[in-house]
């Protein structure tokens, strides 16, 4: 058996100035601008309830869409979707096998930006790897924390923000996973260069989304203003410019899972 090397745990920043936060009475404080975020049912709050609606337009589909956090992970409901795309050979299992192997040899931490429910979130948390999920929507964070205390997980920690202003310092991930949402963000370019700057040189990131092409879900996601079924090329652009490099994917349908990594500084 390899011997197990304490994770160094990486301690929550301040989204608005990126100074360290303390810990007060449920509730995490700025050291330098001293705002301060509070704790919900364990859950670090990063968005202020009444700035929801004004920075984001399709928040109350998300809202009308939590309750479905219970059956994400359902065999139906991931058929469903991955149906609806076209996809073919794709699976729940498929898809974390997938992730595992882009992670392959990560130990540390690693982002899950999206995290729903910790879906991969969980599957990827070890006594080696410590996972740091992240969701917009408070109703599907609470289903991750029942599904982590069910599954008696203790390194995996939920926290309430959005991908644009993530609360952590410059390079603290060893790795990161966006799965089944890089297309739900408003402004995919910034959302990409944010979770690159929380990335170390070299970290890989797993990402699983939609493309455009002739499934009924690529369809109906053109029609919507909302959600972007992506061109290939202009995905890798967004990639590029936000500090990615190498990349390679799996298509099935429009569904498509690739990897990429932060781009290692030039000499
Ligand atoms: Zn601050």
């Amino acid at each position: 058996m390899s011997e197990i090397i304490p994770i160094k745990p990486i301690s929550f920043a301040c989204p608005k100035c990126k100074h360290p936060l303390r810990s007060i009475e449920n509730a995490l404080q700025c050291s330098e601008c001293h705002l301060t975020y509070p704790i919900v049912d364990g859950i670090p709050n990063f968005i202020p309830e009444e700035a929801l609606i004004m920075i984001a337009p399709n928040y109350r589909d998300i809202k009308r869409l939590e309750f479905l956090a219970p059956i994400y992970e359902g065999r139906l409901w991931q058929s469903f979707i991955l149906n609806l795309a076209g996809g073919r050979s794709s699976s729940l299992q498929s898809i974390a096998h997938f992730i595992s192997e882009t992670l392959e040899g990560v130990t540390g931490s690693v982002l899950d930006v999206a995290c729903g429910p910790a879906t991969y979130g969980r599957r990827m948390a070890s006594p080696h790897r410590s996972v740091y999920g992240i969701d917009f929507s408070m109703g599907t964070l609470r289903q991750g924390m029942k599904n982590i205390a069910r599954d008696g997980l203790t390194n995996i920690h939920l926290a309430r923000t959005r991908v644009e202003t993530l609360p952590f310092e410059n390079a603290v991930f060893d790795g990161a996973i966006c799965g089944g949402s890089l297309h739900l963000f408003p402004d995919t370019a910034l959302a990409l260069r944010e979770i690159a700057r929380t990335l170390k040189a070299g970290a890989p990131l797993a990402v699983t989304t939609f493309v455009a092409g002739n499934s009924l879900l690529a369809r109906m996601m053109k029609r919507r203003k909302n959600m972007y079924a992506f061109e290939l090329p202009k995905l890798r652009q967004y990639l590029t410019e936000a500090g990615f490099e190498g990349f390679a994917s799996k298509l099935d349908g429009t569904f498509i899972m690739f990897s990429t990594r932060k781009a290692m500084p030039s000499k």
